[in-house]
């Protein structure tokens, strides 16, 4: 039977089962700049489709698909924001794995430093619009043997499984949030409310992010 226990992952502190069951683990990767409510909704659906003890919300440190074509906030601040977003959700942690590592964040390496901790075979967790990128990570030949992927539903994509990775499909709440109409919206004065947690749109407006 397993037993509950807090255990170090990289820096985090996470509740997970001992032995840790295969799968028991999700892993769900991104900019959060900032969180919204869209990354909650998915997080949570994940964790009860999948029956997932935790989902981890792991802040990367540089997002290097993204970061030569836009500005990225430090990430700290996002770091903080994602804190702030998923207190007194039970079962979703953030980790710091990524930002602690440094350097450009590659799902492998911390599918990997996790493994050092136990978590084996992981789920790892993506919307829809990143189920046709997976070919393009970071060693993907050997990230593909160590995890299994939930492919999200979301607005504006296709629910589509990854060829050649194990992979199951879960329609979520179809949320239609994404952090990049945020940003726009902060700039343009757009009131926040009902797409982003309260303490973030506080967050935001104290720190003057995205103005
Ligand atoms: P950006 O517009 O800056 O790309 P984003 O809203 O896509 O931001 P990311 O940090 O890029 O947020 O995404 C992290 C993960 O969350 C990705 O797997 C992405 O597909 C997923 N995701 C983001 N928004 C949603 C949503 N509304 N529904 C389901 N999954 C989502
Ligand atoms: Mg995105």
């Amino acid at each position: 039977m397993a037993t509950s226990a807090d255990r170090l992952v990289g820096t985090t502190q996470v509740r997970v089962s001992m032995p840790t069951a295969p799968g028991s683990v999700g892993i769900f990767g991104g900019t959060f700049d900032p969180l919204h409510l869209g990354h909650v909704a998915a997080a949570e659906r994940a964790r009860q489709s999948l029956g997932l003890e935790v989902v981890l919300l792991v802040v990367a440190n540089d997002p290097w698909q993204k970061s030569p074509d836009r500005q990225v906030s430090p990430a700290e601040e996002r770091l903080a924001m994602a804190r702030l977003g998923v207190e007194g959700h039970q079962g979703i942690e953030v980790c710091d794995l990524e930002v602690a590592r440094g350097g450009p964040s590659y799902t492998i390496d911390t599918v990997e430093e996790l493994a050092q901790s136990g978590v084996m075979l992981p789920w790892l967790v993506v919307g829809a619009d990143l189920a046709g990128m997976l070919d393009t990570w970071e060693r993907a030949d050997e990230l593909r043997h160590l995890v299994r992927v939930a492919v999200l539903s979301r607005p504006g994509s296709p629910l589509r499984l990854p060829a050649g990775w194990r992979s199951v499909a879960i329609e979520s709440d179809d949320l239609d949030i994404s952090s990049s109409d945020i940003r726009r919206d902060v700039r343009a004065g757009l009131p926040l409310a009902g797409r982003v947690p309260e303490d973030i749109i506080r967050h935001i407006s104290q720190q003057g992010l995205y103005a």
